[in-house]
Parts: C-alpha cells; sequence; structure tokens
C-alpha cells in the first residue's frame, strides 16, 4: 500500500492468498465441483476447531440461520426472540418460517442482547432465543443458558460476526443448541459466500443436512454406495447447498484464522489508545475475561454529532458504516408485524451514536492512527 495508504479505507476487507488460490483451482480440476470430499472435510475442520460435535455446511450464513430454524421445528405462531441490534437475516430466519421474532433490548455498554430484556419478552408461545455475539464479543452465555433452561427454549447462537471468539476460556460453538457461522467476504474467514450450522445433537444435525438438499434423506454419494436409485423426500427442503470450490477456499483460509483474531484484536486495542482521554468518542465496553473476535471495531460519538460525523469521515475516504438500524424498526417489520419506535429504548438511543471504524488484519498501524486521528479531529470541529 505504501504511501498511499490514505486512500479510500474500507470497513472491512477479505485476505487472498496465493495458496487460497492454488486451493480453489486445484478444485476446478477435480471430480467434484459442488457437494464432494471438500465439503465434508471443511465440515470436519470446523467442528474440531469450535469443539462442536456435527457441522452442516450451506450456502450462506442466512441458509444456516434458516436450517437452524426449520431443524428446532418453528412454525406458525412460535415465537423467536432477537436481539434488536444485528443484521436483518437473524430475525428473517424466523419468518421464513412463518414465525413471530420478538424483539429483545440491548445493553447500552456492549450492544449485546440483554438476558433481563428477554426474559420480560418471554410468553407461551416463545419457543427460541437468537444470541448474536455482536461485533465479535460473547454473549452472556451462561446467562442465556439458564434462561433457556427456566422457560424449556432452544437456544441459537448467531455467531456470524465471532467465529474463534472464546467465552470463559471455550470457543463459540458449543453453548447453544445450535450455532451459526458465515463465511461472507466481510466475515473473519470467507467461501465467498457460504455459512455452517453446528451443533451436539445428531438429530437436528440431520435434519439441517436434509434441509440443505430439497428435504431429501440421502445424499448420492451414499445411494451409490448402496447400489440404489431410492431416495425419498421426506419434507420440504431448498438448495442450500455450498460447492467443493467454495469450502476449498474456506479450509485454506481457516489456517490464517488465529493469526487475523490476534491481529484484530492488536489494532483494537491501538485504536483504544487513541481514545482514551476522548469524552465525544467512547469504544464499546469488552469483558476481559473472554476472547473477542472483533469482526467490527465501534464507537459512540456522543452530542447527537454522529450524523455529521459520519458524513465527514466518508468524505475523508474512510469506510466508517453503522452496523445496526433496530431491525424492528425496516418498513418490512414495521408493515408486516407493525412494529414501531420505543420497543427497545437501548438499541434506538445507541443506534444515534453507533459508528464503525475499518478493522481487518492487512490493516496497517498507521492507517489506525490515522483514522482515529482524523476522527478526533472531525469530532472536535462538528
Ligand atoms: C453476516 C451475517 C449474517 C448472514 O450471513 P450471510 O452469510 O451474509 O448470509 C447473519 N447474521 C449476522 C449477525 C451477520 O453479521
Amino acid at each position: 500500500m505504501g504511501s498511499d495508504f490514505k486512500k479510500f479505507i474500507p470497513y472491512g476487507r477479505q485476505e487472498i492468498s496465493g495458496d487460497d488460490i492454488k486451493a480453489v483451482v486445484d478444485v476446478l480440476g477435480s471430480d467434484w465441483l459442488t457437494t464432494g470430499p471438500k465439503v465434508k472435510e471443511f465440515e470436519d475442520l470446523i467442528v474440531s476447531y469450535t469443539g462442536a460435535l456435527f457441522g452442516v455446511a450451506v450456502s450462506s450464513g442466512t441458509a444456516a440461520l434458516h436450517s437452524a430454524m426449520y431443524a428446532l421445528g418453528i412454525g406458525v405462531g412460535d415465537e423467536v426472540i432477537v436481539p434488536s441490534i444485528t443484521f436483518a437475516a437473524t430475525a428473517n430466519c424466523v419468518v421464513y418460517q412463518n414465525g413471530t421474532p420478538v424483539f429483545a433490548d440491548v445493553d447500552p455498554e456492549t450492544l449485546l442482547i440483554d438476558p433481563a430484556d428477554i426474559e420480560k419478552r418471554i410468553s407461551p408461545r416463545t419457543k427460541a432465543i437468537i444470541a448474536v455475539d455482536y461485533a465479535g464479543q460473547p454473549c452472556d452465555w451462561d446467562a442465556l443458558r439458564s434462561l433457556a433452561d427456566k422457560y424449556g427454549l432452544f437456544l441459537v447462537d448467531d455467531a456470524c460476526h465471532a467465529i474463534g471468539a472464546e467465552y470463559k476460556g471455550r470457543r463459540l460453538g458449543v453453548f447453544a443448541d445450535i450455532t451459526v457461522f458465515s463465511f461472507h467476504p466481510v466475515k473473519h474467514i470467507t467461501t465467498g459466500e457460504g455459512g455452517m450450522a453446528v451443533t451436539d445433537n445428531e438429530e437436528l444435525a440431520a435434519r439441517m443436512r436434509s434441509f440443505r438438499n430439497h428435504g431429501i434423506t440421502t445424499v448420492p454419494a451414499q445411494r451409490d454406495s448402496a447400489g440404489t436409485w431410492f431416495y425419498e423426500m421426506v419434507d420440504l427442503g431448498y438448495n442450500y447447498r455450498i460447492t467443493d470450490i467454495q469450502c476449498a477456499l474456506g479450509i485454506s483460509q481457516l489456517k490464517r484464522l488465529h493469526g487475523w483474531i490476534e491481529n484484530r484484536n492488536s489494532l483494537a486495542v491501538f485504536y483504544d489508545s487513541f481514545f482514551l482521554a476522548e469524552e465525544e468518542i467512547s469504544p464499546l465496553k469488552k469483558f476481559s475475561c473472554n476472547i473477542h473476535a472483533r469482526h467490527l471495531y465501534v464507537v459512540r460519538i456522543k452530542d447527537g454529532k454522529r450524523d455529521a460525523v459520519f458524513k465527514k469521515m466518508r468524505e475523508a475516504e474512510i469506510g466508517v458504516n453503522v452496523h445496526y438500524i433496530p431491525v424492528y424498526l425496516h418498513p418490512f417489520y414495521r408493515n408486516r408485524f407493525g412494529t414501531s419506535p420505543g420497543i427497545c429504548p437501548n438499541a434506538e438511543t445507541s443506534y444515534q451514536e453507533i459508528l464503525t471504524l475499518p478493522l481487518f488484519p492487512s490493516l496497517l498501524y498507521d492507517q489506525v492512527e490515522y483514522v482515529a486521528e482524523v476522527l478526533k479531529k472531525i469530532v472536535k470541529d462538528s
């Protein structure tokens, strides 16, 4: 990047190496393009990385969330509690199954779903909770597990921000009934598009496997080895398959995940150091007992200045962003479920203040310093 490191800096970007490219090209010359040995190999690697027992790789993180809702039997009349500050897919997956997402508020210091607020929103129709490890920081999984057990609810971890994060010494993947990862290019490791659901429950894994393949009970390789043409479609599923081409990329990327999480954490600590004395810029709180995966670096901009600061940062060629608009304020949710402002006050106040700064493994320390200094100046002048 050299001297032009101040040219447009995006908020996130993928890292593709020569080895990644070779891994993909090798698959193109093999017998399998779609579901072949690389899918299973990638699933096995993520399973051993996370410590979960079963992995089901699919075409996106959203497809993995949908598969999870299907596997848990979410349907008409069922309510699923979701955080208000998240990407829309966390709630959309409930709607795909004709369930109703119920939005819970977040802790204003971390933007993680607030277990006390979840409890207030539990009704006789509640079937599950989906929690998001926002920005890469693990939720309070002990509190969520006791709530789920107390009310007999399923627990889903939308860990699309947080592969590799650790809660009390163990990696995410083992705290919920199903944990979901995304391999979109802006996330920690990529397959282009792709996702995976991991679980310790063999039956849930089998249901998700069938769901990604039209609701058919066997895959072609199993039919071939049984020497039979017979298969049955037992339920309505989708084509949510991921390809061997994509999984080869994921396998190659996974080797660098650990180092990338370390880079992201060092860069985040460096950002923090510039804001210690700033009253109008405050990074979100991090719990020191856990390992944060640092998908996003988010600060709050005080005194109603966020919108002006956002505009000036973009004018300065710095790719800031806002994660996220409270999901229930989107027109689709207002029209379909009658949601409106006032449902989650912490989410709405936070939404007015948050700003995501650039963070990705190859971001330079000089760039962090540059972004932080430009931000400080813009905030002061706004
Ligand atoms: C990225 C993301 C998803 C969806 O993942 P895709 O792979 O893009 O479908 C779901 N939930 C959260 C919190 C995400 O950040």
